[in-house]
């Protein structure tokens, strides 16, 4: 029960910081659509069913990029990689790759998992 508001309790605050967060499209003005392709890897090897594509909606999205871990046993996991993402953005790449770090705990143990982030983005035409 005490885990049920946790759970219930980060996600509300996450939807009040996407509402805070500066728009996307003002962060990366040219940017006309954004797909990330995410997948989390343990010690080098792919987690089976961690895989997935996320088409980012410019017009709308928060410039804001978190990323839960998908381990649901995993306690103060995930990723927040609006930098890296942002960062990337800036100098109009087709497509990059980063990797970010899970710093969250199973019990007593780090999580220890990696979240492989491949963006394919394409930008507005100068006028
Ligand atoms: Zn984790």
């Amino acid at each position: 029960m005490r885990r049920m508001i946790t759970v219930n309790k980060a996600r509300t605050d996450r939807w009040k910081r996407e509402d805070e967060a500066p728009r996307l499209k003002e962060k990366a003005p040219t940017l006309a659509s954004l797909r990330l392709e995410l997948e989390e890897y343990s010690e080098g090897h792919s987690i089976v069913g961690t895989r997935r594509v996320t088409l980012v909606v410019v017009d709308h999205a928060a410039a804001l990029f978190e990323i839960p871990c998908s381990d649901s046993k995993c306690e103060e996991g995930g990723h927040e990689v609006t930098r890296e993402v942002l960062a990337a953005l800036s100098k109009q790449p087709s497509r990059f790759e980063f990797e970010s770090g899970c710093h969250g705990y199973l019990g007593q143990r780090p999580c220890g998992r990696t979240l492989k982030v491949i963006g394919q983005a394409e930008y507005k035409k100068a006028p």
